[in-house]
């Protein structure tokens, strides 16, 4: 291993490239990044990074972000059939019909949806900055918030606005149950649940902390607690033990793990950085559709 991850040093440097990594990825993945982050700090470090070839080792959507903004750089995702089971193939039909329904709605979507939805919706967000955006938008408007139920449901709760939320979730975090948490609590009595937004409601009402992976790092190093709970993706424990070597930490469920995230390997990436591919490009048409949304998002949280 140790000498692919120096042939990956290697090429980074003759392709003038950066690895862009998923708090989501596996450790070997996040550990050879130049960036790690949630989804919406990699969309701004996309968007700001002067490197001429971003490695995107995500999810196909996160890579299409950064294609979206930065149209001149060259965009590779090393695992090609990375999607995410948040969404059908018939997403982008289900939504135009939806707006045509609510013509005076805004649209309001995760950064993580195919371009095509960010082309069609006013604005973007992310799990770390959904309350911040919505809070931006006119009271009186209705919102059409896609596609994660769950998190337009936490968004509801502290904002009190209009929102119809879409029927999908993700999947990784819908499978923690409360009656699973409620079991971890019991088997660490003095442990903290910090916990992503996409969970389900019935399950955040057991959370101690609640917030985007970026922010739980952020309360796992602040909070004198010494042991803690943590319900969201795998992947995150990497962080967390990096940051605070001296606490415990607990993934709440095992079955929190994304299959999608976990497709990325080393040789992948050094075989993208060769090969300069699979390449992420979209449609210019639908790319300038697309980035005013992401643009709006950017301005006001980023
Ligand atoms: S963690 Fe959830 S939202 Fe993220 S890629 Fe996996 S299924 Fe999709």
């Amino acid at each position: 291993m140790k000498n692919l991850v120096q042939e990956i040093e290697k090429l980074k440097k003759e392709r003038r490239a950066v690895i862009l990594a998923h708090v989501y990825q596996p450790p070997e993945i996040q550990a050879i990044a130049d960036y790690t982050g949630d989804s919406f700090g990699l969309s701004q470090q996309a968007a700001a990074t002067n490197a001429e070839v971003i490695v995107f080792c995500g999810v196909h959507f996160m890579a299409e972000t950064a294609a979206i903004l930065s149209p001149e750089k060259t965009i590779l995702l090393p695992a090609l059939d990375a999607g995410c089971l948040m969404f059908d193939d018939m997403i982008e039909q289900a939504l135009k019909k939806k707006i045509q329904e609510k013509p005076d709605a805004v649209v309001v979507s995760y950064v993580n949806t195919p371009a095509a939805v960010k082309a069609m919706s006013d604005i973007c967000c992310t799990s770390a900055n959904a309350v911040a955006v919505v809070e931006s938008i006119a009271r009186d408007k209705e919102i059409i918030f896609v596609p994660d139920r769950n998190l337009a449901s936490y968004v509801q709760e502290q904002t009190n606005a209009n929102i119809f939320s879409w029927p999908s979730c993700c999947p990784t975090h819908a499978r923690l149950s409360k009656e699973e948490l409620q079991a971890m609590k019991e088997k660490h009595p003095q442990a903290l649940v910090l916990m992503h937004p996409e969970c389900e409601p019935e399950v955040r009402g057991l959370a101690d902390f609640i917030g985007s992976t970026t922010n739980i790092v952020k309360e796992a190093k602040r909070s004198p607690n010494h042991e803690f709970i943590i319900a969201t993706e795998q992947g995150v424990l990497y962080q967390l033990e990096k940051a605070c070597p001296e606490k415990s930490f607990y993934l709440a469920s095992d079955k929190m793990v994304c299959s999608n995230m976990k497709k990325t390997t080393l040789e992948k990436v050094k075989s993208s950085l060769i090969q300069l591919e699979p390449r992420i490009i979209v449609p210019e048409e639908t790319r300038l559709r697309a980035v005013g949304s992401l643009k709006k998002m950017l301005a006001i949280c980023g």
